[in-house]
């Protein structure tokens, strides 16, 4: 979804994205269709763009492997600023780095990529750690069963048991 800066009113765009078509479907499965609101701004000579990201995401678990379900919620904003001219742009972007905690996009074309944009924030949303649970057992490392489902017998006698470490620190 391209939308050209002289398309945006002078109030400025608002509207909703209740559909998950952007979603890059081969490394994001969604387990409803996402929902998103974008708002979309001129000032200045930049464009605003304010979205907000509501989506619930199957991630597998790195402990377990199993897969869960995350519930993303993220709002964000972008500014966008024109290229500047050769002679200009170092300036530009050396003003652009001391100004603002704002993400702000440098375009050769006057034109938002709407949905680019959404997958961009859409991976920077994406937790780094992907916990089923703070509390997920894992697997066991001796018989790869998820501990979380059923406990195995393997810890007992090999001397690594949590409670056998526990029962020398007494000792001692
Ligand atoms: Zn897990
Ligand atoms: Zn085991």
């Amino acid at each position: 979804m391209q939308i050209r800066w002289d398309e945006i009113p002078a109030e400025g765009i608002f509207f909703r994205i209740e559909d998950g078509g952007w979603v890059p479907r081969d490394e994001v499965v969604c387990q409803a269709p996402p929902l998103c609101t974008v708002s979309l701004k001129k000032e200045a000579g930049r464009v605003l763009f304010a979205g907000t990201l509501h989506l619930s995401v199957v991630l597998d678990c790195d402990r377990c492997l199993d897969s869960f379900v995350y519930a993303l919620a993220e709002e964000f904003e972008v500014v966008f600023e024109m290229l500047a001219k050769e002679e200009e742009a170092g300036i530009a972007a050396e003003h652009c780095c001391k100004s603002s905690e704002l993400d702000v996009v440098f375009l050769a074309e006057p034109v938002v990529d709407v949905f680019s944009v959404l997958v961009q924030q859409l991976y920077l949303a994406l937790p780094e750690k992907r916990l089923c649970s703070d509390k997920c057992l894992g697997l066991c490392p001796e018989c790869g069963v998820n501990l979380n489902r059923c406990p195995c017998d393997c810890t007992q006698g090999t001397g690594a048991s949590p409670f056998q470490i526990l029962a020398k620190l007494k000792v001692q």
